[in-house]
């Protein structure tokens, strides 16, 4: 027998996506998969997904892979064709510019398109459209996109004057005694990929923004220039992405943040740090107010801990073993001390102080904790990427009975919150994963009471198999906001690790000492995120009872200022301000509203001689003659009852 033979005796079997099972040839490759499942589908694949990886067409399957087929149906294909237009972008860059002096970094596929960093590339914004051009005349030309499997010596050869393409091939070079590269026409690129078949396939490029970005995103290497573009089929899915994007744009909380003097983040107090001023604090005020009060009546007690801790609970907890690199970890004298990363050990560290009977359970703690991962520098924007933030924890002692009443507590609250700021949302429940700690009986009952929650809850949910953390499985929570974006939310985090790690027990009934089960929950999630995403979410517009200032008084002349400051004490249990500038009206009402102030009161010659005003809301509306009283009143209601909108006059 020779040797092929021999070899394709050998047969392996693939998981399909409807779950069942395909047995091919020990050396099939995903393409040969998908002919075997039919010819239809093996001329039209694109690439394919081994374990959920993004592979080309040409890797080979192996024994037990789950494998999807990608075809230019799928929602794959996008990111496939936004690679290959990164490598145009690359090699147009080549043709435009002195291909000898600029260097070749990466260029990936992102969610929203893909980008390619270049070292000594000189490029301005006025230059995109030439690189544009110089794109679409490649995919004109049609080149087809070759995959090449080459020797680590052959590829040293092919990227000479490459010197970030040499440090990945090295990397490559320890596990691998071949790369690939992919050529189009005269130009060629070190890629896994997958790529389309040709370029002519990509649709639709538009170049988006330059941007400083550092090597592997270190800070210490050097600093290259990113080219951000997207991709599309059609020029009507483009319009769609760049009228979306516009509109992303214009919510932009970190301009809106700078514009209502929210918050800021500065080069001298550090990256990631964000600074609350005032006005930010207020809004920030507000919604600890609004969790306090739902914790409060949930039975929640708040205890509160320090920022830092020695690193002798981080090792208890295991964050010292497994999160270390995402610490700041500092000594001081001997001992080695630890900013908290998450405030569950200090609130283990808290139950475990006391002797607990059955009958003490569920035991409830909340905190604003402050707490700091070392995110990478490059990847820090704004409130939704910090070094510092604050989450409303709270963490549950419970009895593993209990879980079912509890879990339905804390969605009933998740929910008022979802609902109080007028947010869409999704559900998920994350089961189980292959390795993990815990009883098959407590993960049993555990997932069941979850589920019967969700069941009971009315809300339609996902089952994410095999996605729970090591320890517990939980309840994730994603919001859409305005404009159909969607963030993480909430989650209900069940443990059955710590109380081991803690050694945590109460007495039952029984007599014996038995574990509780620990529960991990965020309403809002950090408050940094909530934060940025209502800014989004509301434009800045945000509704009466969080709005840093509720009213403002505009005099119609300086005669009236005297009048403006009596009015304003009568609604001196809101956040009021007068605008005493000397500036006409049409400035002043401009000013509220660039300052997005709910409503403004208007007091001239008239409301004055006859002790009444004029409202103004932020939808230009205006009504006269309204009695202070009345307005007052209205105020008091929109605002305890937290409606989204100013509605006086609508
Ligand atoms: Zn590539
Ligand atoms: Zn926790």
């Amino acid at each position: 027998m020779s040797e092929s033979d021999s070899q394709s005796q050998e047969r392996i079997t693939v998981v399909l996506p409807d779950g069942s099972e395909l047995e091919v040839d020990a050396d099939a490759t995903v393409e040969d998969c998908a002919y075997e499942i039919g010819p239809g589908l093996g001329s039209d694949t694109v690439a394919g997904k081994l374990d959920g990886d993004l592979v080309a067409k040409e890797e080979p399957a192996y024994d037990g892979a789950e494998l999807e087929i990608i075809t230019d149906g799928s929602e794959e294909y996008l990111e496939v064709m936004r690679h290959s237009a990164a490598h145009c972008l690359a090699q147009a860059v080549e043709r435009l510019y002195d291909e000898d002096a600029v260097k070749l970094a990466i260029g990936p596929p992102t969610d929203e398109g893909f980008y390619y960093d270049f070292d000594n590339l000189e490029v301005d914004e006025e230059d995109l459209a030439d690189l544009e051009a110089e794109i679409e005349a490649i995919i004109d030309e049609d080149y087809d996109i070759e995959r090449e499997v080459v020797s680590i010596d052959e590829a040293e050869q092919r990227l000479a004057g490459e010197p970030y393409k040499l440090e990945l091939l090295s990397e490559f070079a320890d596990e691998n005694d071949t790369v690939t590269f992919y050529k189009q026409g005269e130009w060629e690129d070190l890629c896994a990929g997958p790529h389309v078949d040709s370029t002519g396939e990509i649709g639709v490029v538009e170049l988006l923004e330059i941007a400083g970005a550092y090597w592997r995103g270190d800070e210490d290497n050097t600093m290259q220039t990113r080219i951000y573009g997207t991709a599309f089929e059609d020029e009507s899915d483009l319009k769609d992405f760049l009228e979306r994007k516009r509109e992303a744009e214009k919510r932009d909380h970190r301009r809106i943040g700078n514009e209502m003097d929210l918050f800021s983040i500065q080069d001298v107090t550090g990256p990631g740090l964000p600074l609350y001023h005032p006005a930010g604090k207020t809004v920030l005020s507000e919604l600890e107010g609004f969790v306090k009060d739902l914790n409060e009546d949930a039975g929640y007690d708040y205890v509160e801990t320090p920022h830092v801790f020695k690193t002798d609970l981080w090792h208890r907890s295991g964050h010292y073993e497994n999160y270390q690199d995402d610490m700041f970890i500092f000594d001081v004298g001997d001992d080695e001390f630890g900013l908290k990363p998450m405030n569950c050990p200090g609130h283990a560290a808290i139950f475990q102080d006391h002797s607990w009977s059955y009958r003490d359970l569920p035991i409830r703690y909340a905190e604003n904790g402050k707490v700091y991962r070392k995110e990478q520098r490059g990847e820090l924007s704004g409130l939704s990427r910090v070094w510092a933030f604050t989450i409303d924890d709270g963490h549950l002692f419970v009895r593993p009975e209990q879980i079912r009443q509890e879990v339905e507590a804390i969605m009933d609250m998740i929910t008022d919150v979802l609902e109080t700021f007028d947010l869409d949302y999704e559900m998920a429940l994350a089961t189980r994963p292959e390795k993990s700690v815990g009883s098959d009986e407590i993960w049993e009952r555990a997932e069941d009471q979850l589920e019967s929650v969700l069941e009971s809850h009315g809300h339609d949910y996902e089952i994410e198999d095999g996605d729970g953390a090591f320890y517990g499985p939980k309840i994730d929570f994603a919001f859409e906001d305005a404009i159909g974006r969607s963030w993480d939310g909430p989650t209900v985090q069940l443990d059955f690790n710590m109380p081991e790690r803690f050694d945590l027990n109460y007495v039952g009934e029984d007599n014996e000492e038995h574990r509780p089960v620990m529960i991990h929950r965020a309403l809002y999630g950090s408050y940094e995120r909530f934060f940025m995403m209502l800014i989004e979410h509301y434009e800045g517009r945000f509704p009466l009872w969080l709005a840093p200032e509720q009213v403002r008084v505009l005099p119609i002349s300086d005669d009236n200022l005297g009048y403006a400051h009596r009015v304003a004490n009568e609604f001196d249990d809101f956040r009021v301000e007068v605008d005493d500038r000397d500036s006409t009206l049409e400035r002043k009402i401009r000013a509220a509203h660039d300052d997005r102030v709910p409503y403004q009161i208007i007091v001239g010659d008239n409301e004055e001689d006859d002790g009444n005003i004029s409202v103004r809301d932020r939808f230009e509306d205006q009504e006269y003659d309204v009695e202070i009283d009345e307005f007052r009143e209205h105020l008091e209601a929109e605002r305890d009852e937290q409606r989204t909108e100013p509605d006086f006059l609508q």
